[in-house]
């Protein structure tokens, strides 16, 4: 470790403890290299098969005969996985804790009754005709139901395309239109924070544009009078009256799909992301077991939504598959109070906390107090993914939430990825604040500069990955040509991430943010995760995106856009004191040359920074913003043009 920086080593409790210590983390680097087939077998071992593979991996990134295969001769069903194979020993258990929006609302779903609900709505969906290969789209909020519909689809193969109950009703639209779905599962309303979600009024208007769809089905949960269309829209609950509680499992092969997911749109128009079933299911349930150091029965939450990948593999797939209890959390973090969060956690003695850093940023803008008045005490491992979390979020998180007593993981993946691909291992990595730190055992990484040369030791480049990984996605639903294109043709023979990344002397990655948004500032290369962290590293700032504008000298200025915390005001003085702070945090050439303080920054509605649309404000090219629909608050981009700097 180079001198100076701050390492947090593994806690001794955590050494002896994980199954996947600093040994088992080197023999599984070791035998995945040395026998790739014998490692990847044992990896499927995990599974219970129908009919357990023997051609274990066929993979090509060339464009002359591309492919990616796993287990493809292997037949094996996900929600069998999931539940009937906890049944005998764990049938009592609690499979999911329901957390209401309303705080003195929850329930408890056991395993076998968790087993049963799947049942009955599989067997309503196979009376509405559904088959092995239909897509079914999911537009529900984060209810139980939600999980029992994903599974219900896993059990008689369908092919379930969840999208956020966020998302408006031209968004659904696009969606249903893209996957084709005939069928769609709603509620009549979701509740969020206290608020409405009008899901089957949405519904309603994105069906005037999908005239394919000939049924709804209508889970309750607000009872809310909503319209029916009679002949197209049924309740839930009266369709699974009187329905059995049994459903024989649809045998799958490998390879057939699981799921379609859409990408949450931070770089622009949402790819349908295919992903299969063994390979999923495989690497979905090892990561959350190595990466959380899962053991059953212990209480797990990911706040992510179902309508997000993180959701599916965190709060669905990998927990249920390793005999988890999962927390469904409905709320937002700061309803009814800003100690919400930490409220459930004491509530439900939940052990093991999975977030995002635009929560995390969100909360350490009002403060420690609202933390340091719950107990926590039950956490022994905090997580967090979705974007690069600066040093100062995770200072935070780990000493004010995790009482320097909780390891955090911070975890790197994409929709495209499946599950986590680089993260520390709890009982194996030393901590590095910012840092995803390692790739898993049998993750390839590779950093290249822009013209495909491989970069060696300490560096930065744009990250790749040489060999597949069970868990990757297999096309762009409907798109195979997109698929390659946009993936595997930038650096042939690779799969490209699209984000930057810079590995330090002990092979330790940072991710500095998406390569597209990377600053050129006279001839020097700018992540812009570096420049905001020095921002929100000021005691000032809650949050801060930064983006390059053209400029005449140096080829490319930067433009920052800064939240304050909650109790800071506005001044030039401040704007020039940020813009001193950051020349003299990083160096003069990365001092931003505008800084424009903002009420809010344009997310989308998982919580990523658009920084594409910044970018256009910078420029001040405002006609065409590009596709906003994924946009979780277009008010603010209004907000942000009107006061624009410069
Ligand atoms: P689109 O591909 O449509 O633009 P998206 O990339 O935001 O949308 P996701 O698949 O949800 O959709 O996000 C994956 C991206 O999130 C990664 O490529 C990376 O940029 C960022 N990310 C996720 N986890 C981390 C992490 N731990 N550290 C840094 N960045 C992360
Ligand atoms: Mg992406």
């Amino acid at each position: 470790m180079s001198e100076g920086e701050l390492v947090i080593p593994v806690p001794q409790e955590w050494a002896s403890r994980a199954k996947m210590n600093a040994a088992a983390y080197e023999a599984a680097v070791q035998r995945v290299e040395a026998d790739p087939e014998g490692y990847w077998t044992e990896l499927a071992q995990r599974l219970d098969w129908i009919k357990f593979p023997t051609k274990i991996k066929d993979v090509s990134f060339n464009r002359e005969d591309f492919h990616i295969r796993w287990y493809e001769d292997g037949i094996l069903n996900v929600s069998v996985n999931c539940l009937d194979r906890h049944l005998a020993e764990r049938g009592d258990q609690t499979a999911i804790i329901w957390e209401s929006d309303d705080p003195h609302i929850h329930t408890f779903m056991t395993y076998r009754e968790l087993h049963a609900e799947v049942c009955r709505m599989a067997n309503v969906l196979k009376a509405k005709g559904v088959k092995k290969g239909d897509r079914v789209t999911i537009y529900l909020p984060m209810i139980p139901q939600a999980a029992v519909a994903m599974l219900a689809c896993a059990r008689i193969g369908a092919v379930h395309s969840v999208v956020f109950g966020g998302f408006s009703p031209d968004s659904l639209a696009g969606r249903i239109q893209d996957c084709d779905s005939k069928i769609v599962i709603t509620a009549d309303e979701g509740l969020r924070g206290g608020r409405v979600v009008p899901l089957k009024a949405n519904v309603d208007e994105a069906l005037k544009e999908c005239p394919g769809v000939t049924d709804v089905i209508v889970v309750r949960r607000t009872k809310a009078e909503v319209n029916m269309v009679p002949g197209r829209d049924a309740y839930y609950g009266d369709l699974k009256q009187g329905v059995s509680d049994q459903c024989d499992p649809e045998p799958m092969n490998a390879e057939d799909p699981l799921f379609i997911l859409y990408t949450s749109g931070s770089t622009g128009k949402p790819k349908g992301v295919l992903h299969t079933t063994g390979g999923y299911l495989v690497w979905a349930s090892w990561t959350h077991e190595v990466v959380f150091d899962y053991r059953p029965g212990e209480v797990f939450w990911c706040t992510a939504d179902i309508g997000w990948v993180t959701g599916h593999s965190y709060v669905v797939y990998g927990p249920l598959a390793n005999a988890a209890t999962t927390v469904i959390f409905e709320g937002v973090p700061n309803y009814p109070t800003n100690s919400r969060f930490w409220e459930v956690v004491d509530t439900h003695k939940v052990e093991i906390f999975y977030t995002a850093p635009t929560a995390i940023r969100a909360l350490m803008r009002d403060g420690d107090e609202p933390v340091k008045k719950t107990s926590r005490k039950s956490i022994r491992l905090l997580g967090t993914v979705g974007e690069p979390i600066n040093p100062e979020a995770w200072l935070w998180y780990y000493k004010v939430v995790g009482e320097e007593r909780c390891p955090i993981v911070d975890t790197w993946w994409q929709t495209e990825t499946g599950a986590c691909l680089i993260s520390p291992l709890p009982g194996c990595t030393p901590l590095k604040p910012g840092s995803a730190t390692r790739p898993l055992p049998g993750v390839k990484c590779q950093l290249v500069d822009a013209d495909g040369k491989v970069l060696d030791g300490a560096t930065s480049g744009n990250l790749c990955l040489t060999d597949s990984w069970p868990g990757q996605m297999r096309t762009v639903y409907g798109d195979h040509e997109r698929f390659i294109s946009t993936y595997f043709t930038t650096y042939p023979g690779k799969y490209f991430t699209g984000d930057g990344a810079r590995r330090d002397a002990d092979g330790y990655y940072w991710i500095t943010g998406r390569v597209d948004d990377v600053i050129n500032v006279s001839g020097h290369r700018l992540g812009t995760a570096e420049i905001e962290s020095a921002l929100v590293g000021h005691e000032a700032v809650a949050e801060a995106a930064v983006v390059g504008f053209p400029h005449d000298i140096k080829g490319q200025g930067i433009y920052a856009f800064v939240t304050l915390k909650a109790d800071v005001a506005p001044s030039d003085i401040l704007q020039a004191d940020l813009k001193g702070w950051v020349r003299r945090e990083i160096g003069p050439f990365a001092a931003p040359e505008a800084v424009q303080f903002a009420a809010g920054l344009p997310k989308t509605r998982s919580g990523k920074i658009m920084r594409r649309i910044l970018r256009k404000i910078a420029e001040n090219d405002t006609s065409n913003l590009g596709d906003t629909s994924t946009l979780a608050d277009p008010a603010v981009v209004d907000d942000l043009v009107q006061n624009r700097v410069g």
